[in-house]
């Protein structure tokens, strides 16, 4: 008899992992919930559906005639509330499901930040393709739009809606943009193109309250300054979605705690994606969760994987704003380029190997950059004219 896979959440991560899971013969009978109506789609690709420039139909993965190709049984629009350890079965408002394996895919939820007025109308986050409608519904040309947080979701999310016609003001609390992937002069570079296209930044600010009778009217800083807004998108961060492990007892720590084989505390039970934890680290960018849903594919299969922590790097996706990051600013020393109008460049070296990297402007060679920090290429034979990429590294010396 076919052994039950209980998937919850039909996400990017969990979308991945059915797919290796079914390129390979397997005697799993799998039932996918999500609490979304809808199957998988490119998350990422919320941003390009917010501007205009596609619609959801061009960002689904997955659809249900997808999953029913392969036999997977469907229950979109339910949330599973309960995991009964004991049993080996998941609750949905619709009844009991049993598993012999459960894979948690819960994904994140964005963070809300306690202020007053912040679950007024007009209020919305950015995480699913019902936030996007809901940004695209206030009708946004004309309109003042307030995005608090200057991160990477918040960027895209001014951007998108800039592009939908609206004034867009962006709120940061701390002193320059996207202050985790960039140093405070590609942070200035950026601020500076995204003024350009009509987008107003805010950094040093704190949201004291979201003022409004009926629905969102003003967002008050700390400093009273007060900021008209007929919409307000909070994207300030998100923590993995971890209740239903928390409620089942299974170890959590700001993630789901996996092992290298993505597998809880309880043999029965695994977890994927931005919900788990592994090692200490916790995942907001797509590229280490697809090794971590080929591990896992790998595991129910029965063959030997393991899931090593991964370097990622970031780019944004707003036209116009061309940036590069990766690794960490912590190193014993810098190279950079930099001419006052940009392009902007700067190698962070520690030990002799790349450990950062920062690019505005001109992120052409990014990937480059990038492999030799992978490698833990030893820069040494590249030094003198390594800031001006592989064009210009000696022929001898290029990896
Ligand atoms: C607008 C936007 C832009 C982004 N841009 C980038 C980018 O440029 N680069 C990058 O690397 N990453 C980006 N990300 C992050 C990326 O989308 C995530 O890392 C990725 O989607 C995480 O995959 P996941 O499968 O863990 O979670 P998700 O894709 O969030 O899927 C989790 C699913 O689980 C469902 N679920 C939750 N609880 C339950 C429950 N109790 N029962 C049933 N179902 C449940 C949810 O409804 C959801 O559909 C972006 C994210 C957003 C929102």
């Amino acid at each position: 008899m076919a052994r039950r896979l209980v998937v919850i959440g039909a996400g990017m991560a969990s979308g991945r992992m059915l797919e290796h899971l079914f390129a390979a013969p397997h005697d799993w009978s799998v039932t996918l919930f999500n609490a979304e109506p809808r199957g998988t789609y490119d998350r990422l690709m919320l941003s390009p559906v917010l501007s205009g420039e596609k619609t959801y139909a061009q960002i689904v993965t997955h659809d249900a005639d997808w999953y029913a190709a392969r036999g997977i049984e469907t229950r979109f629009g339910e949330s599973v509330t309960r995991i009964d350890r004991a049993a080996r079965i998941v609750h949905s408002a619709k009844g009991a499901t049993p598993y012999d394996a459960l894979v948690i895919a819960t994904g994140s939820a964005p963070f809300i930040i306690p202020v007053p007025g912040k679950d007024l109308p007009g209020v919305v986050t950015y995480r699913d393709l019902e936030d996007t409608e809901a940004m695209i519904a206030a009708g946004l040309a004309g309109r003042n739009a307030v995005v608090i947080g200057g991160g990477l979701l918040g960027l895209e999310a001014a951007a998108g809606m800039a592009a939908r016609g609206a004034s867009v003001t962006v709120v940061h609390l701390m002193g320059h943009l996207m202050e985790r992937q960039l140093d405070p002069a590609a942070g200035a570079l950026l601020q500076r193109d995204l003024e350009r296209r009509g987008i107003r930044v805010h950094c040093n600010g704190a949201t004291k309250a979201i003022l409004g009778t009926n629905r969102v009217e003003a967002v008050l800083l700390e400093d009273g300054t007060v900021i008209p807004a007929d919409l307000v998108c909070m994207a300030v961060g998100i923590r993995p979605e971890t209740r239903l492990a928390t409620d089942a007892g299974l170890e959590v720590e700001r993630g789901i705690t996996v092992d290298d084989r993505m597998q809880t505390a309880d043999p029965h039970i695994f977890a994927l994606g931005e919900c788990t934890e592994h090692r200490g680290q916790v995942f907001g960018l797509v590229a280490p969760l697809y090794r971590q849903a080929e591990v896992l594919a790998s595991t129910l299969l029965g063959q030997p994987a393991s899931f090593a922590p991964i370097q990622t790097a970031t780019r944004l996706k707003v036209t116009g704003c061309d940036l590069f990051s990766a690794g960490d600013f912590s190193g014993s020393e810098d190279i950079v380029l930099a001419a006052p109008a940009g392009p902007y460049r700067r190698i962070v070296v520690n030990e002799g190997r790349i450990a950062g990297i920062v690019m505005y402007g001109d992120t052409g060679d990014g990937g480059w950059f990038y492999d030799l920090m992978k490698a833990r290429q030893d820069i040494a034979p590249l030094r003198d004219t390594l800031i001006f990429g592989p064009a210009f590294a000696p022929q001898e010396a290029r990896p």
